[in-house]
């Protein structure tokens, strides 16, 4: 059974390209997007359908991933997390709901396994032996425990202070780490070297074209749990960004299908004060973000100076009529226990940047008492290493 992928198509130039093939950035250096018929879709399944259906997480979407042959599909068990209904922090905020959309349940403990399934499936399934990506470190672990379980070698370049636990996790499960010096974007530069030399399958963040459809089905599930409608707002702690890209992307689909009727939700993207190139960009209404020059934050995930996909996450927040905003880490500290205490989640920092901004964003306004508003925990405290986290003062 084919999928209904139609082709990929260039975020930058529109020009368009054949998804059979191996692909990964436009020659205009633009990230390609994955293009469904979605009337063929709508031929194979309907939205009773899917709610019908009794596979747990992600591949319950099947039909809207770009996959060609499901026997094929590289799982552990990702998606299908609990949407947690929070009252208490929702009379604290003094909104209308507040859910906290648990990506920690995941396998290896991030909503990265999302990106990481469907990455690895559509990489196996064309051929490739060998993948490469930089990582903050989670990505790194992911796609690490996918690669295995489908028998490829992964090679991962990592920042040399990422988390303890990313280091032994990576390690654990047979990646070929290189520690660097420097940020991201350093082991960007590197993981590069080895893709033009030994041609590796590059898998970093965008410039393949399907780590952004697992991704996606996080807004897929959202809804769902929500019983087919959309939120308010979705809070979204970014890095590069891909997930609010596949939120955006998955909205407009269950849209488009006419599975969830009303508004797309807001989409709020959240950095840390210490790195926060698109909040930045934002907010002088610029198309594209500037490098961060000298990054630093406690939450390593949102510690991207240049990410690839920066035009993709502001035309996603101006479309939808979202915002964007910064916190400082230790305000992402401080939200990291209340969401711990009040509502029972151990998030990671990242995780817990969404709550660290909600308090911002309703007290500027942007976030309103009748708001049913989704926080995106991106991953647990077990699973980033919270021993890198210094003591509260
Ligand atoms: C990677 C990561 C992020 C940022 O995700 P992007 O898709 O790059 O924006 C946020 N939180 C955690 C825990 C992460 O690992
Ligand atoms: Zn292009």
């Amino acid at each position: 059974m084919p999928s209904s992928v139609t082709h990929l198509v260039c975020s930058r130039c529109g020009r368009t390209h054949d998804h059979r093939e191996r692909q990964h950035l436009c020659p205009c250096g633009g990230p390609l997007l994955v293009d469904y018929d979605l009337d063929d879709v709508a031929r194979r399944v309907a939205r009773h359908g899917v709610a019908a259906r009794t596979t747990l997480g992600m591949w319950r979407y099947l039909e809207l991933l770009p996959v060609e042959d499901p026997a094929r599909i590289v799982h552990l068990g990702e998606g299908g997390t609990p949407l947690v209904e929070s009252s208490r922090l929702a009379s604290r905020l003094r909104l209308r709901s507040v859910h906290v959309k648990d990506e920690g349940l995941n396998p290896t403990g991030t909503f990265k396994a999302r990106g990481a399934a469907s990455g690895v499936t559509a990489a196996a399934e064309r051929g490739a032996g060998d993948v490469a990506l930089p990582t903050a470190g989670n990505a790194g672990v992911a796609w690490a425990a996918y690669g295995a379980a489908a028998g490829l070698s992964v090679h991962v370049a990592m920042p040399r202070d990422a988390p303890a636990t990313n280091v032994a996790a990576a390690r654990l499960l047979g990646a070929d780490l290189t520690l660097v010096d420097g940020l991201i974007s350093e082991a960007g530069r590197l993981v590069a070297e080895g893709i033009a030399s030994r041609g590796w399958y590059d898998a970093g963040t965008l410039r393949e074209p399907y780590r952004v459809e697992g991704k996606k089905t996080l807004g897929f599930e959202i809804a769902e749990q929500l019983g087919w409608r959309f939120p308010d707002a979705v809070v979204y702690p970014a890095g590069g960004g891909v997930g609010l890209v596949g939120m955006w992307r998955a909205f407009a689909q269950l849209r488009d299908l006419g599975w969830v009727r009303g508004e797309v939700p807001r989409l709020i993207v959240t950095q840390s004060e210490g790195c926060a190139p698109l909040v930045r960009a934002f907010e002088s209404g610029a198309e594209a973000a500037e490098p961060w020059e000298r990054a630093a934050t406690i939450a390593h995930g949102l510690r991207v100076p240049e990410p690839l996909g920066d035009r993709l996450v502001l035309l996603a927040i101006r479309e939808t009529g979202g915002t964007a905003v910064a916190v400082a880490d230790e305000e992402i500290l401080a939200a990291q226990e209340l969401l711990a205490s009040a509502a029972g989640v151990l998030a990671s920092p990242e995780g817990a940047a969404p709550l660290a901004a909600a308090g911002r964003l309703v007290g500027r306004g942007d976030l309103e008492p009748n708001d049913r508003v989704v926080l995106v925990n991106t991953g647990s405290a077990l699973a980033t290493g919270w021993e890198d986290v210094p003591p509260l003062p």
